[in-house]
């Protein structure tokens, strides 16, 4: 029999050195259920199966002396006594573990707070409780100049994706029933579109969405406060309600996900005349005649379906369509839209803007420059600024926790592992610097960062190359490097860049689209023709790039996409066949 120093003495040091420890006995099914506990968080553990070892028995007796306990598992986390079967899994349910697990012994009021309840701040905050932690959420949204306010869920589900894919779905319907009569349908002579009818229909399905959110939230043990977050400090915040009512709670971990809203460029009347994509998507009455400010995303996709709808349309440039993006496809969308009656005032600058009458939507004249200082006026019935985003957080106390942010653009500024500068607190989605402003890359970047945080998992979001799509009137999918990027970054001698026209099928009957679309794919000469950029412009480009995009991601050559049979006709297998370089003209006729 050892020596009874000695047992105690190989009890304290498996403790010790071991983040979990479990005494166990290898037949066991608690042991079994205890150690499944940790597999599934990802927390490694010794085990250490009494029943095979000579010593088990004794060992037996010493946790007995030590613990009062003398059933196994008897689980030991960061030294310190849990106890069974029973106590581990209250541990884990109750978000006591990762307490346990992360060895501080401070006592909070949740092992996260997410501040933000939109696409990142949902998915990190659900996905959290799943490895047992103490979980809150907060989301609250300050109305807008005109009054415009919504529920849980951000941006995405309230006055971003979603009523704006509706909204394109709309106008493109208008499109379908004028091809339907080439197809033989009997339609009216002119189709008529009730704004009114749309907008309750869209936000009632908004609005199912928001409750399914809180049941989701409640069912799965997130606490939501419907309340304003700031920081204290660096573990402590302060929500405050609608009705002013304050109280205060604290966290082991916070992560920042307040996301952006519209910006109000510095000019008279801009907040007083315009309203922002935070207003029209719930906006009670038709627009009328409408003039967009801006010339990226939101603006042209807004234009596009105002135009689908009926809208007299007016997109303002100051500069070039859609920064960032391959400039090719950029102006092929700008030619479209023009094409199809939406105008645009190229080289213009904002000077003021008057309300001349109220009303519903009323009317505002706008005052504009060009680069010679030329002085030119409009009036519109209402006016729509997308001029960019800023971040959400000039009153959520950053500076009380010190938390950095980026010196020009303010949004907070994350290592790649999605951590700000103070130790526990994170940041995802939106308002993180320099991250793609998407609503996947805030949900993965949400998921992951909980698992990080939670299941001891590594992975981190992987913000390159990341797909997206422009919902204009004719889409455009994108993924990885424009060309001119390409070209910049390779050299034009390696790069290069095999395109086509092509008609979408079910247009030909209606005459429309005639070589209207286009597919690019530009491909590195130095690496097999690996493909860094894909673009298309054509009906439903987000669908196709979506595909597309796995084979990105993985590496795809041109030979691959050479190889890949086509799935005929449809507009995607444009990308089986492209066979043009950029020195040939890229119609095609016949099918
Ligand atoms: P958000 O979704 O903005 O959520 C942040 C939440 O936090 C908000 O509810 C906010 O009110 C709340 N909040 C802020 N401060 C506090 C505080 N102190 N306390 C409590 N709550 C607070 N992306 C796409 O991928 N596809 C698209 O088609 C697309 N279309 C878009 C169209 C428009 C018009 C816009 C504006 C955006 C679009 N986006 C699209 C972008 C997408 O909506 C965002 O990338 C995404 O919503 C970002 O999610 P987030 O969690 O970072 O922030
Ligand atoms: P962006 O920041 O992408 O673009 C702002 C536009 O406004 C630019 O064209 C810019 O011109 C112009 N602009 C800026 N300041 C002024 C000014 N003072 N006067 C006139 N024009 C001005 O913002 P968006 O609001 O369009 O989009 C924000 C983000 O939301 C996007 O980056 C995207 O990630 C996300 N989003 C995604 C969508 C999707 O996935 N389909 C749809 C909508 C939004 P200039 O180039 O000259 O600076």
């Amino acid at each position: 029999m050892a020596p009874i120093d000695s047992i105690n003495q190989l009890v304290e040091s498996h403790n010790k050195e071991n983040k979990v420890m479990i005494w166990s006995k290898s037949y066991c099914p608690f042991c079994k259920k205890v150690k499944e506990i940790f597999n599934n968080i990802n927390q490694p553990y010794k085990a250490y199966e009494l029943d095979l070892e000579a010593n088990g028995a004794e060992i037996q007796e010493a946790l007995l002396a030590k613990t009062g306990q003398k059933t196994v598992p008897n689980v030991f986390v960061a030294n310190k006594h849990l106890g069974g079967a029973s106590d581990t899994e209250a541990a884990f349910k109750e978000g006591r573990l990762t307490q346990l697990l992360s060895g501080d012994d401070k006592e909070y009021d949740y092992d996260l707070f997410v501040v933000g309840g939109g696409s990142g701040g949902l998915a990190c905050s659900k996905e959290a409780v799943k490895y047992g932690a103490k979980v809150a959420v907060a989301d609250f949204v300050k109305p807008t100049p005109k009054g415009s306010q919504w529920g849980i869920g951000g941006t995405c589900v309230n006055v971003g994706c979603i009523p704006k894919k509706l909204m394109h779905q709309a106008a493109l319907l208008g499109e379908s029933l004028t091809d339907a009569k080439a197809y033989g349908w009997s339609t009216p002579e002119k189709n008529t579109h009730n704004w009114e009818t749309m907008v309750q229909a869209i936000q009632d399905h908004i609005r199912s969405l928001n409750w399914g959110y809180k049941v989701q939230l409640r069912q799965q043990n997130v606490k939501y406060y419907n309340k304003y977050a700031s920081l204290v400090d660096k573990n402590t915040l302060k929500l405050v309600d609608r009705s002013g009512k304050e109280e205060t709670v604290t966290a082991r971990n916070i992560v920042l996900a307040t996301g952006g809203r519209p910006i109000y460029p510095d000019v008279p009347g801009a907040k007083e005349c315009c309203i922002t994509s935070d207003d029209i998507f719930s906006l009670p009455y038709a627009p009328g005649k409408t003039l967009f400010i801006g010339a990226s995303y939101i603006s042209l996709e807004c234009a596009g379906f105002l135009h689908g709808l009926g809208y007299d349309t007016t997109v303002m440039v100051r500069s070039i369509l859609l920064r960032g993006f391959d400039q090719e496809m950029a102006n092929r969308i700008g030619d479209y839209m023009e094409q199809e009656g939406i105008k645009f005032l190229k080289g213009y600058n904002i000077v003021k803007f008057e309300k001349l009458e109220e009303g519903t939507p009323g009317k505002v004249r706008v005052t504009y420059k060009n680069a010679e200082d030329k002085i030119e006026s409009a009036e519109y019935d209402s006016v729509v600024l997308a001029v960019g985003r800023k971040p959400l957080i000039d009153d959520v106390g950053v500076q009380n926790a010190g938390v950095q942010l980026h010196e020009k653009s303010g949004f907070v500024i994350t290592d790649n592992a999605d951590r700000t500068n103070v130790d526990n607190i994170y940041c995802i989605g939106d308002l993180a610097e320099g991250k793609p402003e998407l609503t996947p890359v805030a949900i993965q970047a949400g998921r992951l960062l909980a698992k990080r945080i939670f299941a001891g998992a590594q992975k981190k979001c992987d913000y390159e190359n990341v797909a997206t799509t422009v919902f204009t009137p004719l889409e455009y999918g994108a993924c990885g490097l424009s060309e001119e990027d390409a070209i910049k970054k390779y050299g034009d001698e390696n790069v290069t860049t095999y395109h086509s026209n092509f008609t979408p099928l079910e247009a030909t009957v209606a005459h429309r689209l005639d070589n209207g679309c286009y597919a690019k794919l530009i491909c590195n000469k130095t690496d097999d023709e690996r493909v860094i950029g894909m673009h298309v412009v054509g009906p439903n480009a987000g669908e196709m790039i979506q595909g597309f995009a796995l084979a990105f991601k993985t590496g795809a050559t041109k030979e691959h996409f050479d190889d890949l049979i086509g799935i005929h006709p449809t507009n995607a297998e444009i990308f089986t066949t492209l066979d043009k370089t950029k020195a040939e003209d890229p119609a095609v006729t016949g099918c």
